[in-house]
């Protein structure tokens, strides 16, 4: 992590935020801080402040991290998910923190990842959600879960009072191929173990940002069809009853709207998977809106459509039905 701060390119200058990337994002309505890990950047809490400071009301705001932060911008991420904060500017303000599975951290750094959850919020349960990298079948998803659930249940959480945990499966990389990746003939697998765990913890549910594979649900028994409401994808929809899929006009693929990724030299991509396809960079464009609309969307689905489904999804019955074959990277390898 601390490469980021020490290699130039891997961390945004400065000066270019506030020249060139400030300016041009004052009409987004949703920022979000990613990494590497944000929160190292040596500048992070002016950044934040000033990105905050020029928001629109009603814009989100959220930062990803570790939870691995100092104690200056822990103070700082407080002082905006209190009254006092973001509230008073109507600016929708979130830190989404990934929760480690033990294989990947230490006792010592779990710890602290735990102390800033709970600081932030006994401060405002709004303010954080946990996040959840899904990457393998054998990862000690139960024990990740069981943490989470431990932590909203020491602090109070009203019974009947649900809580949400985004679930981000390990995508490909196009052009990274030593990353880590769940493969889709896992989903299932990993899908009968988010239904067991929906079931242990009654005020839980997973949000997926984009796509939300059914096939996740491959494994499901029929008394089990309402936890299914307990999902949610692109970003704030329930999933329907299964019963309700094929009389609905249902859609779970790849999401066309989703965020667009600006890298630290004002590159511009459609999300992270897609980091070797340019759509181009900020300083060609007015305004960051104007770039996703002109080119992303356009850009992006026409490069994606153009690929061919792997397996198991050229043969699966909800290819093109409800579903558009998983993350768009896996059929890029
Ligand atoms: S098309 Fe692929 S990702 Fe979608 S449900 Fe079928 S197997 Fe899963
Ligand atoms: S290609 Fe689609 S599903 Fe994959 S990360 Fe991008 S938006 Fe999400």
């Amino acid at each position: 992590m601390e490469e980021n701060v020490k290699t130039p390119d891997k961390s945004m200058d400065y000066d270019f935020f506030q020249k060139e990337l400030l300016p041009r994002i004052k009409t987004a309505s949703l920022i979000n801080f990613m990494g590497g890990e944000p929160t190292l950047h040596p500048r992070f809490n002016d950044i934040l402040s000033e990105t905050l400071d020029n928001m629109q009301p009603f814009t989100f705001l959220g930062v990803f991290t570790n939870g691995l932060m100092s104690d200056k911008v822990l103070d700082l991420l407080l002082s905006l998910v209190g009254r006092g904060g973001s509230i008073e500017k109507q600016i929708q303000f979130s830190v989404l923190l990934n929760w480690q599975t033990m294989e990947n951290t230490s006792e010592k750094n779990h710890a602290r990842c735990r102390e800033v959850a709970e600081a932030i919020l006994e401060k405002n349960g709004y303010g954080l959600m946990f996040s959840l990298n899904l990457y393998s079948i054998q990862q000690d998803l139960a024990t990740q879960c069981w943490e989470i659930d431990e932590i909203y249940q020491d602090l109070g959480l009203p019974p009947g009072q649900t809580y949400k945990i985004r679930v981000s499966p390990a995508f490909p990389i196009v052009g990274e191929e030593n990353h880590i990746t769940l493969p889709i003939k896992d989903y299932p697998k990993m899908g009968r173990m988010m239904i067991d765990l929906l079931k242990d913890f009654p005020q839980m549910c997973f949000r997926f940002d984009c796509s939300f594979p059914p096939c996740l649900m491959d494994d499901i028994k029929e008394e089990e069809y309402p936890l299914v409401e307990r999902f949610i994808y692109h970003g704030s929809q329930s999933v329907p009853n299964i019963n309700e899929w094929s009389k609905k006009d249902v859609y779970f693929g790849c999401a066309d709207d989703s965020p667009m990724d600006i890298d630290p030299k004002g590159d511009c991509f459609n999300c992270f998977p897609f980091h070797d396809k340019k759509l181009g960079n900020i300083q060609d464009f007015k305004q960051v809106n104007e770039l996703a609309i002109k080119k992303m969307h356009t850009e992006f689905l026409s490069h994606t459509f153009k690929a061919q489904p792997n397996e198991p999804c050229r043969s699966c019955p909800h290819y093109m039905v409800t579903c558009s074959s998983g993350c768009f990277a896996y059929n890029f390898r």
